[in-house]
């Protein structure tokens, strides 16, 4: 395996190879595919941007009949309201492993801790991180949300209620994951042609050792990407919570997966206590090694497509050859 200096930055290794999602498994396991539906797909991540979601409906988001036309104040309200949530996700994260270091490097990928560098704006990971993710991720995450609420103000997008449409509204919201995973494969990938790299995907990959802020930490031009997955429930019938479930997942599962640790402890380290799976290895060596993991596992389409990288020594060399046959050593 060649020693590249990110190899050698290298400090947690979770277990490999790096499955699939286990529907996607030869031969079929179906008790394994019973349990990630019932749990492992929703749990943590699925549920907390499901539980999001209806709370944001009932409790911080307008009526619908007020947004009926495009104005300053709710569209501002939306703002302060999605900057609110992702600076108590990504700040208590950063706080807490960052800051803290409340559980040391126990379960972190990289050893090293995040330095100042002027390949940054303001010559600071954090400050970059911070500035992108609200100047820009929730600018245009709050642009798509409010679109999206002027189609249902205005009978653009069809209104269905739970009452009498739930079945249809729960597949709705499970296929909303699958969709949001496809299309950020081919969104991503896109991002990694040509002068799109240089011009807007470059900002996220200024962070091969990322954390909390790094997630969503984008160029305007990857953000406009990949926060559209909602445009398509702009035009089927649908309930506002689900596509401010799809909304929430773009917005907020970044931050989770990028906080650099497989596992979060929320208290000591040592006396197993409460934890929750965070980083996700599979994104972290896309982080690592750029030409690998577009995607991700639960729509695995870098298997499709000959780019999944599972962690194992073989599929680094797989990488390298792949490489190497592109012209690139
Ligand atoms: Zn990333
Ligand atoms: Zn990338």
């Amino acid at each position: 395996m060649p020693a590249d200096r990110s190899d050698q930055d290298q400090k947690w290794e979770p277990a490999v190879p790096i499955p699939v999602a286990p529907m996607f498994e030869w031969p079929p396991k179906p008790l394994g595919v019973l349990r990630f539906f019932a749990w492992k797909q929703f749990w943590p991540g699925g549920a907390m941007w499901i539980a999001a979601a209806w709370l944001c409906w009932w409790y911080a988001t307008p009526d619908l009949a007020s947004m009926h036309d495009f104005e300053v104040g709710w569209i501002a309200f939306l703002w302060l309201r999605n900057t609110a949530i992702v600076t108590v996700l990504a700040g208590s994260l950063h706080w807490w492993l960052y800051v803290r270091r409340g559980q040391g490097t126990t379960t972190k990928f990289n050893e090293r801790w995040p330095r100042k560098s002027e390949r940054f704006t303001f010559g600071d990971q954090t400050l970059d991180n911070v500035f992108w993710t609200i100047a820009s991720g929730v600018t245009v995450s709050t642009g798509f949300e409010a679109v999206g609420w002027w189609m249902f103000a205005n009978g653009h997008t069809p209104y269905r209620d739970f009452a009498g449409n739930w079945p249809y509204l729960i597949i709705l919201t499970v296929f909303t994951f699958y969709w949001s995973n496809a299309h950020f494969y081919a969104n991503h990938r896109l991002l990694h042609v040509g002068k799109l790299y240089d011009w807007a995907h470059s900002v996220h990959h200024r962070n091969p050792n990322p954390g909390p802020w790094s997630g969503i930490s984008m160029h305007p031009i990857e953000h406009l990407l990949y926060m559209s997955p909602p445009v398509l429930l702009w035009f089927i019938p649908g309930h506002p919570v689900v596509t401010l479930t799809l909304l929430f997942f773009s917005l907020l599962s970044p931050i989770l997966t990028h906080t650099g640790f497989e596992r979060v402890w929320l208290g000591n380290v040592d006396n197993d206590g409460a934890s929750f799976l965070s980083g996700d290895y599979f994104h972290q060596l896309h982080h690592r090694y750029f030409e690998c993991n577009y995607g991700n596992t639960l729509v695995p389409l870098d298997k499709v497509f000959g780019t999944y990288h599972d962690g194992t020594p073989e599929a680094h060399v797989a990488m390298r050859e792949r490489q190497r046959s592109a012209g690139r050593s």
